[in-house]
This record gives structure tokens, C-alpha cells and sequence, in this order.
């Protein structure tokens, strides 16, 4: 049987420590971080992680504000409020919650955001810099896996990390993360031949497709590591990850449960970028 990587206490050290030192700098400098959040629309799981993403900030010491916009603005307008936000001293951090209705381009909208205030990581030259190994603002959701993998003391050095999907904010991301922690990476898709082949040559497994229970116990191998980004729904209401729980972990040696592994700790991820940026910002 595995251990268990608890994502929620994780998530909650750090936001600990993020708050213990927000109060010092709060201090010294006289102001707190702002992460800004702008959401297009009313689609309810976007404003569900926007609330959830004010509460934390607030709860961290930061101030927080969000700005929401109806469904029908132009890219134009959108554009125009970003710029606005780039230009405000006060504002440190900003995000603005994806998806974007169709009739704005998401990719312009990233790159417009000033790159020193993107707390996502998604501009391209933050992807740029994080595959030439510069200090970036690095995308939440794998930031937090290597903050698991960390704080478990698991090494990366030397080992065979496969990773299943490659998306821009997940697969590709911590695919260079792991790589420039000395970790031997192979990115796996839907075109990969004979997956669970590669997959069970694996010491870190990575798994962010969006498929209920993909991974079975039979693609890992004894005491490998396996980390779940998935966040699916079943028909029921309950959420469930990319891998099948019940045998992969009776073959690795840590996992991550879904819900309570990587999903909290990508919040936490945006308060310590959010952090991050204000003291670049502010010289601190
Ligand atoms: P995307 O849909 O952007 O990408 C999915 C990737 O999985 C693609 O690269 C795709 O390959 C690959 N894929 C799909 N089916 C298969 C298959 N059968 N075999 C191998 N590869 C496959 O997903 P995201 O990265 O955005 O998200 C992945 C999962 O992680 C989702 O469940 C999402 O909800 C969750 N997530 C969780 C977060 C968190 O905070 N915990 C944050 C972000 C995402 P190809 O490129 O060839 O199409």
C-alpha cells in the first residue's frame, strides 16, 4: 500500500507561510500584495474558483479584487480593461479566468497581461523562460506538483518521469519542470504507441488527461510515484481522477488522492506567485 501525498495539508503549510510572511512584509514595506482576477461571463464553475481564489487571498493577508465583465464585452474592451491593470501600480497580480467566450482570442488576451503581473505563468515568454530554466512566474498546477514532490523529499535526479497529456498549463510545463530537476522526462499523448508500456518503465508518473481512471495498477510499476492532475465529474457528482486509485496504489509507493492531492495546492501556487511578483515589484 501506498502513502498517501496529502495535497490539502501541503497546500495549507503554505499558505501558512505565505501569510506569515505577507504580514512581515506588510510591516516592512507598508502594503500588501493585490492579486487582481477578471472573469468574463457567468459560468459557474468559473466563478466558483474565482470566489474560492479571492477567499484564499484574503485569508493570506493580500487584497484582492475581482472584476467582472459580461459575456457580450469585445476583445477590445478586454483588452483595454488589461492594459488598465498593467498600467496600476496597486495591482501585483493579475489573472484572468480561462475559458474566455469564443469570440475572444485567449492567447492575445495572455500576452497582453504585463508579464512581471502574470501570476498564471501562461505568457509566452514565462513559457519561454521556464524551458531555458530562468526564474519565471511558473504555471500553479505544476508548480504545486514539484512543491509535493519536495516536501515528500522525493527524488527527481536520475529518475524515469513519464508524462501522460501535454497540454500548455499542465503536460508541457511540468515535463520541463521535472527536467530541469535532473529527472530523465518522456511526454506521452493520445498519439503515443503502446502506452502502458512507457508508463510502467516509469519511476514518476505524471498523469493530466481529462479520463476517468485511465491509469491502472497494471501500468505502474512496483514503487513508483504517481501524481493525478485529473479532475473529473462521474454521472453521480463525484469527482475522480486520471488514475484508478484502488490498484495503482497497491503498486506505488506515494499517490496522490483525488480530490485533496494536486487540485489545493494550485491555488496555493497563485498566492506564492502572486507573492513573488509583488516583491520583484516592490524590491523587496
Ligand atoms: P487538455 O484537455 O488540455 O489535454 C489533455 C491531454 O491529454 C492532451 O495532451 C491529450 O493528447 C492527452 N490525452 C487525451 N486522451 C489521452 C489518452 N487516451 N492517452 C494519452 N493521452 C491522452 O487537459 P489539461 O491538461 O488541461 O487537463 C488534464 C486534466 O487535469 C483534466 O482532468 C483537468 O480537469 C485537470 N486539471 C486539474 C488541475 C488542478 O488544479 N488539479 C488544473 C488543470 C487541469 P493530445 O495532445 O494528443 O490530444
Amino acid at each position: 500500500m501506498s502513502n498517501i501525498i496529502d495535497g490539502k495539508h501541503v497546500a495549507k503549510v503554505l499558505r501558512e507561510n505565505i501569510k506569515t510572511e505577507t504580514a512581515e512584509l506588510l510591516e516592512k514595506a507598508g502594503k500588501a500584495p493585490n492579486l487582481t482576477v477578471v472573469i468574463v461571463g457567468e459560468n459557474p464553475a468559473s466563478q466558483s474558483y474565482v470566489r474560492s481564489k479571492k477567499k484564499f487571498a484574503i485569508e493570506v493577508g493580500f487584497e484582492s479584487d475581482t472584476i467582472e465583465l459580461p459575456e457580450s464585452i469585445t476583445e477590445a474592451q478586454l483588452l483595454a480593461q488589461i492594459e488598465k491593470l498593467n498600467a496600476d501600480p496597486n495591482v501585483n497580480g493579475i489573472l484572468v479566468q480561462l475559458p474566455l467566450p469564443t469570440h475572444i482570442n485567449e492567447q492575445t488576451v495572455i500576452r497582453t497581461i504585463a508579464v512581471e503581473k502574470d501570476v498564471d505563468g501562461f505568457h509566452p515568454e514565462q513559457v519561454g523562460g521556464l524551458s531555458i530554466g530562468l526564474d519565471t512566474l511558473e504555471p500553479c498546477t505544476p508548480a504545486g506538483i514539484i512543491e509535493l514532490l519536495k516536501y515528500y523529499n522525493i527524488e527527481t535526479s536520475g529518475k524515469n518521469a513519464v508524462v501522460i497529456g501535454r497540454s500548455n498549463i499542465v503536460g508541457k510545463p511540468i515535463a520541463s519542470m521535472l527536467l530541469k530537476l535532473n529527472a530523465t522526462v518522456t511526454i506521452t499523448h493520445s498519439r503515443t504507441a503502446n502506452l502502458p508500456a512507457v508508463a510502467s518503465g516509469a519511476d514518476i508518473l505524471v498523469v493530466a488527461i481529462g479520463k476517468p481512471h485511465f491509469l491502472t495498477g497494471d501500468m505502474v510499476k512496483d514503487g513508483a510515484v504517481v501524481i493525478d492532475v485529473g479532475i473529473n465529474r462521474t454521472k453521480e457528482g463525484k469527482l475522480v481522477g486520471d488514475v484508478d486509485f484502488e490498484s495503482a496504489s497497491k503498486k506505488a509507493s506515494y499517490i496522490t488522492p483525488v480530490p485533496g492531492g494536486v487540485g489545493p495546492m494550485t491555488i496555493a501556487m497563485l498566492l506564492a506567485n502572486t507573492l513573488k511578483a509583488f516583491k520583484k515589484q516592490s524590491n523587496l
